[in-house]
């Protein structure tokens, strides 16, 4: 039996942030994941899959001198505090994330989330000119933009009546439906279909937890989750399922299995992306207003559409697809 003080489970951004905690006071550390060392996530619905030289960016290598255990984590025996029969831990830190939901009703449907989901979909693209997306998420709309720059025609499906129904309005959607379909990238919404005719479909409907117990991952604001175990990151419940989410609570984790007091505020993330030089920004504001408006400006054009930015504020929230400097203009209120 392999003994380590501490032994962290994932190399996604929570494992790594929580262990960029504790190599700060020790290296009695064990690190098991499927995954190599911890990259840049989100990069892969930002990448052009036409790109040949795409390299992955990887973050700062911390895990000189750590054992690092490329193996799948299928039980964590909770009472004798050990995983896979094989590595016995005094903390535990698990950040094992999440996998893309899947949709057993779609043949040869295509997901992304690790590399070689890239690389999957990325080797199918010379060989279709249409391509059917079933969720019309951010990632969904990311990867939407991507296949229309190659001159793909995109078919997004989504289930909601509009696009990103947590922020938008039906107006706010249908702007943005309307720039799509500028792009070659068309939204069907409140969408029933069980049969696509593209031959490449990728399915981008959300996230289903990697949870090895026998209960739902709920930890209190330390991140803890039971007695000498943490959990932070995407497999934690009621997480927005966001980057900078999954750093913080990784942070906290590691800084309290190291014995400190740190807490987690639960706060909401905005969306936020980008088509070309058209920016998407949906998030929360301290303001009762309400008003719509649309400014034109010069600051850059690629379409008739990017001349212009949309701006929509109602029920607490603040929608601007353009320019997102106007972000902030309108948050302070000047206006
Ligand atoms: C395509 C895409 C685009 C995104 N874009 C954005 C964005 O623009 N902004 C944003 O805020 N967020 C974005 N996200 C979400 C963000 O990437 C995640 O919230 C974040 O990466 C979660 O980190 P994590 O460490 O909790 O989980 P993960 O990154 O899922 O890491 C989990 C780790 O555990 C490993 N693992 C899982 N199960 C096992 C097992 N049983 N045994 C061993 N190892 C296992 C995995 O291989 C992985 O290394 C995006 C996600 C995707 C997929």
């Amino acid at each position: 039996m392999n003994h380590y003080k501490y032994i962290v489970l994932g190399s996604g951004i929570a494992a790594y942030a929580a262990l960029e905690e504790l190599i700060k006071k020790t290296k009695d550390i064990c690190v098991i994941s499927k995954e190599d060392e911890c990259y840049l996530r989100p990069l892969l619905s930002k990448t052009t899959f036409s790109s040949y030289n795409f390299k992955v960016t990887y973050l700062p290598d911390i895990y000189e001198g750590i054992p690092f255990i490329h193996e799948e984590v299928k039980e964590v025996d909770v009472d004798n505090k050990i995983i896979n029969q094989k590595y016995q831990y005094e903390t535990l830190i698990y950040a094992l994330g999440a996998e893309n939901r899947k949709l057993d009703s779609i043949e040869n449907g295509f997901y992304l989330r690790h590399i070689e989901d890239f690389y999957r979909i990325k080797r199918e693209l010379p060989f279709v000119k249409e391509v059917g997306i079933i969720g019309g998420g951010m990632i969904g709309l990311e990867v939407a933009h991507l296949l229309s720059k190659m001159n793909k025609r995109v078919n997004i499906y989504e289930y909601m009546d509009h696009l990103i129904p947590r922020y938008f309005t039906k107006e706010d959607s249908d702007y943005l439906i309307n720039i799509l379909a500028s792009m070659n990238v068309h939204v069907e919404c409140h969408s029933r279909r069980s049969d696509y005719e593209e031959k490449c479909v990728i399915v981008s409907i959300g996230n289903t937890k990697n949870n090895v117990f026998d209960e739902p991952i709920k930890v209190d604001e330390k991140m803890k989750f039971k007695s000498d175990i943490y959990a932070c990151g995407d497999c934690v419940e009621g997480n927005f399922a966001l980057w900078n989410e999954a750093y913080e609570q990784g942070k906290i984790a590691g800084s309290n299995a190291l014995g400190k007091e740190a807490t987690f505020e639960k706060k909401t993330y905005p969306v936020l992306f980008h088509l070309d030089k058209i920016g998407v920004y949906a998030g929360d504001i301290n303001s009762d207003r309400t008003f719509t408006r649309i400014i034109e400006n010069d600051l850059f054009s690629i379409n008739e559409n990017s001349k212009k930015t949309y701006i929509s504020v109602h029920d607490g929230h603040i929608v601007v697809i353009g320019d997102l400097r106007y972000v902030d203009m309108v948050k302070e209120g000047r206006l």
